[in-house]
């Protein structure tokens, strides 16, 4: 018996993401589909305009949108988990009002700092995942929230995380993200074409915040951020799919480039000791060439699960210096979501 999945906002860019990912899924399918009132009623073919290049998925053209509001969480009915890919400003007091009820994995950003709520990266902080029974005693809920971080935030804690065995002081990070990461329609062509924006709203201080909760220590009781000094500058640029990263770190240890390259290759979590469907052989890919990694060339490598990372080098104003990119609509979203699920399920808490 596999486990029914509605997913809110199913009709956006995460959303439709999750409805690729989850065709043919061994443990999941999808049996609500929802978004805003101005869609509920249609069929998903006709209110929804599909980005990506694999077809629409016949049966799900066929489905009728719900409402994914507060109120609507009845009209959802029997389901054991929800995904949600809301906007920020929508999700919280819907994905609360869910969470009374559900398990409810979410892309959005509303609860992702809160205390009691898990901000989950399967291989960087899976005992994270004991906020769970917390907050459901403190909120009396029968299900609960569990967030995971922002796009351009998984990706550089991935490669952080390996970093720490050399006592990892301080990350200067600049970002060049990809248009899907706006949402579908996103940032107007005039604005991009030819163009470089170097401000996305909220991101910096996501990446500053996120990824301190992301590699802290849980206690028992909280999470304690890790006593890191993380610092980023976001741009937006016109490439399809992939965010690449420019990473400069300061390390308290002066390890050699073959040793950092070793401890990124070697690095595994959770999810490839229990062989989770959703999880990458490696969640770090380190590529020689000098011109590597690359946005169209390597996102979706594992498909779109692995952090590939490439010119690794000392940096002679910090300690060592990297690019990494990954798949924001993947590892940074649809993806991340499945496997923090996945790893739920398979650790009781679904
Ligand atoms: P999007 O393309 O703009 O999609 C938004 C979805 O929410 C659509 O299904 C839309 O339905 C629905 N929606 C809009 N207003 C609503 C309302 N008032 N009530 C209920 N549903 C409503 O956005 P996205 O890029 O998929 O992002 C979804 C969430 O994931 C956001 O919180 C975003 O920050 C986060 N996220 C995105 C990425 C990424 O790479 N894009 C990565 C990480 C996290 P309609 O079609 O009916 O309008």
């Amino acid at each position: 018996m596999k486990r029914k999945v509605a997913i809110l906002g199913a009709t956006g860019a995460v959303g439709q993401r999750f409805i690729q990912l989850l065709q043919r899924h061994p443990w999941f399918e999808i049996e609500v589909l929802g978004a805003s009132e101005r869609s509920a009623g249609r069929k998903y073919r006709d209110a929804c305009n599909w980005i990506l290049e694999s077809e629409m998925p016949s049966n799900i053209g066929e489905m009728l949108l719900v409402d994914s509001t507060s109120e609507s969480v009845e009209r959802v009915g029997n389901v054991d988990l929800v995904f949600s890919a809301l906007p920020a400003d929508i999700a919280g007091p819907v994905e609360k009002e869910f969470a009374k009820k559900y398990p409810v994995f979410s892309k959005a950003s509303s609860h992702r700092l809160e205390e009691d709520v898990p901000l989950i990266i399967p291989e960087v902080n899976p005992e994270h995942f004991a906020l769970i029974p917390i907050q459901k005693k403190r909120r009396g809920w029968d299900g609960f929230i569990c967030t995971d971080p922002n796009c351009s935030t998984i990706q550089l804690a991935i490669t952080l995380k390996p970093l720490m065995v050399f006592n990892l002081k301080k990350v200067v990070v600049s970002t060049m993200q990809a248009l899907s990461g706006a949402g579908y329609p996103g940032v107007a062509s005039m604005d991009i074409i030819d163009n470089v924006v170097p401000y996305i709203s909220g991101e910096e201080e996501k990446i500053e915040t996120e990824t301190l909760k992301a590699l802290g220590d849980f206690n028992g009781v909280r999470v304690n951020p890790t006593n890191v000094i993380v610092s980023a500058s976001c741009n937006r640029v016109n490439v399809k799919d992939g965010h690449l990263e420019c990473v400069s770190v300061e390390l308290g240890m002066n390890p050699s480039i073959e040793e950092v390259k070793r401890v990124f290759q070697s690095f595994k979590g959770e999810p490839q000791e229990l062989n989770l469907p959703s999880a990458p052989e490696n969640p770090i890919a380190v590529r020689d060439e000098l011109n590597r990694p690359q946005p169209r060339l390597d996102r979706d490598t594992e498909g779109g699960m692995s952090v590939v990372v490439g010119r690794i080098r000392h940096d002679p104003a910090l300690t060592v210096k990297y690019i990494c990119i990954g798949h924001n609509t993947i590892r940074g979203a649809a993806g991340a979501a499945l496997l923090s699920a996945e790893i739920a399920t398979k650790k009781g808490y679904v």
